[in-house]
Formats: C-alpha cells, structure tokens, sequence
C-alpha cells in the first residue's frame, strides 16, 4: 500500500551541493540554517510549546539522491573508509527502499517575516532545499537512552579534528565574501574542513592534494598537507 506525503517546508543551509555536507548534524554548528514552513504550515499554534525543547527531530526527503536507481541490501559507509559493507538497515545511508532521512537538530526558536515563519536551526547536515516531511521535539529520556553501543558510528567530533589555515588570497576572499561576519563564512569553512569531507576512498588517490565544495554561493578551494587543509581560494561561484 503506497503513502503520499507532502512537505511541510524546506530546509535553507550554506550547503549548496552535497559534497562537503557533515555527515551527521551537531558537528557543524556554523553558518545559517532554516527550515521554512509552507503556506499551510505557517502558523504558530501549530508550534506551540516549542520553545520548551531545545532540540528537533527533522524528518525529511534524500530528493536529491537518485530516487529512480532503487535500493541495494548493502552499503559502504564512508566512517569505514567506504571499504567495508554494512546491511542498509545498520546504516544511515541515503540510498534506502525510502529514502527518508532523520536529523537530531538544535532549533533556535520561530521567525516570521515578510515571506513568511522560519524556524531557525543550528547543526543540519543537510543539502538547501531539502523538503521536510514531518517535526516532533526531541525528548532525551526516550531518544537518548544509556548505556547505546553504536556499532561502527563512534563519536564523529572526535573522529576528524583536521587543522586548517587559510591563504592570505583565501582570508582575502572570505573578508570580501561576509565583511560583517554574519553569515560565520570563516568558521563555517573551519568546521566543515576539520571533518575532512573527502571520500573516504580518497587514500587510494594518495597523489590528489588539490579539492574545491560549495558553500552557499562560493567556491572554496583547499590543499591537503598532512593533516592541516590549507584554503588556496574563497569566491564566488561564478568567477571559477
Ligand atoms: N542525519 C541523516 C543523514 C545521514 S546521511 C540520517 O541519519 O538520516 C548524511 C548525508 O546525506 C550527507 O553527507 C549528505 O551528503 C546527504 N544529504 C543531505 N541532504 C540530502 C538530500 N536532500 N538529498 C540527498 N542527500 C542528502
């Protein structure tokens, strides 16, 4: 028996291309995030009491994985080197018989605007323009229980802790990028370099140093040097 479900809004983040994006949310907490609430859903009552928690549960569409390519039984997670294969059921992979996605994330309260009701959000992992299906408070004494083995997932913070420093021309690039510093582009870039993003078969390509992501709308190019990621260049997208 199929379910139709429609979005209740769209997730707004500084990932504009999936490459680069954190593999878990909490683990990049700068940058701007929202998720934005349809028409519908634009209405306050309907988060009454929100303010009580500090943190969501996001309940949302892979729609950018490729819906049409159906699903395979294993996986290769990239926290094991993307070697190794796991049942995509003891995975938190995209690619899945639905590809529906779940977020633990820190919410900082509702905006209205012109446009319309924002809840603001800190931590996703999450691609702009992910459709949100469903959000319910995140209750620590049911969803945090003690005492959890987690398999193969151990602690992602502790796990990448890469150094990175930036070029005069890169530090140049994010003063021009984000003069006022609102939009947190030089921690953004720290955060998501020190979790190293490259592919985890990336060692078999031991002469590679060179590698560039998106983040909202620029480029930002990095050199590997042991394990300190040096930003080369920061810019708009267009000028590359
Ligand atoms: N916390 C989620 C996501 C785990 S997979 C869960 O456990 O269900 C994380 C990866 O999903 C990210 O590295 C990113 O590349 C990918 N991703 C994020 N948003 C996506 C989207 N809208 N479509 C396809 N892939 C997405």
């Amino acid at each position: 028996m199929p379910f139709t479900f429609s979005p209740i809004g769209i997730i707004r983040s500084p990932y504009s291309d999936k490459f680069g994006i954190p593999r878990q949310p909490g683990l990049v907490t700068a940058g701007s995030a929202y998720l934005e609430l349809l028409p519908d859903f634009a209405r306050e009552e309907a988060f009454k009491g929100i303010e009580g928690f500090s943190h969501v549960w996001l309940i949302f569409v892979f729609h950018d994985a490729c819906l049409t390519a159906g699903w395979r039984p294993t996986v290769r997670p990239p926290r094991l080197g993307g070697r190794e294969r796991v049942g995509v059921f003891a995975s938190r992979a995209p690619y899945r018989p639905n590809p529906i996605g779940i977020s633990a994330v820190e919410h900082l309260g509702l905006e209205r605007n012109p446009t319309g009701l924002r809840l603001r959000l800190r931590g996703v992992d999450l691609l702009d323009g992910t459709p949100v299906l469903d959000l319910k408070p995140y209750v620590p004494y049911a969803d945090a229980p003690p005492g959890v083995r987690s398999g193969f997932a151990v602690d992602g913070a502790a796990a990448h802790d890469w150094a990175v420093a930036f070029s005069p021309a890169a530090a140049a690039g994010v003063a021009a990028a984000d003069p006022d510093g609102r939009r947190q582009l030089r921690l953004l870039i720290e955060q998501v370099l020190a979790q190293d993003p490259r592919p985890g078969y990336m060692d078999r390509y031991p002469g590679r140093a060179g590698f560039a992501l998106r983040l909202y709308d620029l480029r930002v190019h990095w050199q590997v040097q042991g394990r300190t990621a040096l930003v080369t260049a920061v810019g708009p997208d267009a000028a590359w």
